[in-house]
């Protein structure tokens, strides 16, 4: 057992089995052994690679968006760019880059950063002090948000904390982490079930409540809805709800058992965006898609901005551009392309926005 899953077992010890929300609360965040606060866990040699490292065009394509709602929103003289969970912080590195095509947009924004991680506020200190950027960081998403904003978080709701409730004969139990006979780390069920739950489904099922992920949306949603702007979330996950245990644990590319190594694997479950749009919708913004990545980013131009990046490249160049946008919009159910969903949440006010207007998701049967 590691540190952390040693002081995770003294606390089960000491006061119980610990909710689902509390265990990757604790494996991402813990001050000193949480995943995302000791490490950079990006790249070829991390645990998992994310679209912006994969390929420039996807931030590229994200900057000209957040130019197009700039324009929508009647260019205002300033407007917050704000990014939540900005990794290595070369999306807005690359978004940047791409809004300064349009000069009165790079005058009017200010960059502001959503971050809990010290290692990764670190990296995202370096790659945009090599662009030239003056950037504020925040520790919370509320300190971020103040006047007309244009918000981005890619791959961040799916490392927010969530219950997962299980449905046995005699209603739902809270899925627990407890310790079993060899005081290890094991899965158990709550002793009561939850009377508040009234959703019916067959013995079995796993229904997911992503509190905190549903909270993000809608704090978002309820400020652009009230000062102007759009927030773009960008993840994994189904367009429509369903039952199912998605929290999943990833180190060095592979999956690994969710309980083995905390702290030292990445942790997320997979984003219901059909609760996400919801939660937007219910602060009084505008909430458009989801649609799928491959869709929202051949709407935004991919196939030109590679065209447009080939024919200044070298052939070794061009060949890694042209892998990396098709890994971007790969389809297939396991594939960026279609598992990826983006969907944003706007000021009602605003038009349908860039990658939105065209393109839907098909019905799914
Ligand atoms: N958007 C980046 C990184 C995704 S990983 C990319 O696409 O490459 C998730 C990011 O969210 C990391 O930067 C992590 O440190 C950050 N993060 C995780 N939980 C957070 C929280 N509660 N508040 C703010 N940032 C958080």
């Amino acid at each position: 057992m590691n540190r952390l899953a040693q002081e995770l077992a003294e606390l089960i010890r000491q006061e119980g089995p610990i909710s689902i929300s509390r265990y990757m609360a604790l494996c991402l965040g813990h001050p000193s052994h949480g995943y995302y606060m000791k490490q950079d866990p990006f790249g070829a040699c991390g645990d998992f690679t994310t679209a912006p490292e994969i390929s420039q065009i996807f931030g590229e394509l994200i900057g000209l968006w957040a130019a197009s709602v700039w324009q929508a929103m009647d260019a205002p003289a300033s407007v917050r760019l704000i990014e939540i969970g900005p990794g290595r912080g070369t999306l807005m590195q690359d978004m940047l880059r791409a809004a300064r095509a349009l000069p009165g947009f790079g005058a009017a924004l200010s960059v502001h950063l959503v971050e809990t991680s010290p290692v990764l506020r670190e990296r995202q200190r370096e790659t945009l002090a090599a662009s030239g950027v003056a950037a504020h960081w925040h520790e919370r998403i509320d300190h971020a948000l103040e006047g007309p904003a244009i918000v981005v978080a890619n791959e961040f709701l799916d490392a927010l904390p969530l219950d997962q409730f299980v449905r046995t004969q005699d209603g739902w139990r809270e899925r627990l982490v407890g310790l079993d006979g060899e005081g290890r780390l094991a899965f158990g069920l709550s002793g009561e079930s939850d009377g508040s739950l009234a959703i019916v489904a067959p013995p079995g099922s796993v229904l997911e409540q992503p509190a905190a992920a549903l909270e993000a949306v809608a704090a978002v949603a309820r400020h652009v809805a009230a000062e102007g702007g759009a927030g773009l979330f960008i993840d994994y996950g189904p367009a429509r709800s369903g039952f199912g245990d998605t929290l999943q644990a990833l180190k060095r590319h592979a999956f690994v058992d969710v309980l083995a190594e905390p702290g030292d694997a990445d942790l997320t479950v997979h984003v219901d965006f059909a609760r996400m749009a919801q939660a937007g919708l219910a602060t009084g913004a505008a909430a458009q898609g989801p649609v799928t990545q491959r869709d929202f980013l051949l709407a935004l131009g991919l196939q030109q901005r590679l065209e447009a990046l080939s024919l200044r490249a070298t052939p070794a160049q061009a060949e890694t551009l042209a892998s990396g946008a098709e890994r971007l919009i790969e389809t297939g159910p396991t594939a960026m392309g279609d598992l990826f969903k983006v969907l944003a949440v706007a000021d009602p006010k605003l038009p349908m926005l860039p990658g939105f207007d065209l393109h839907r998701l098909p019905e799914q049967g």
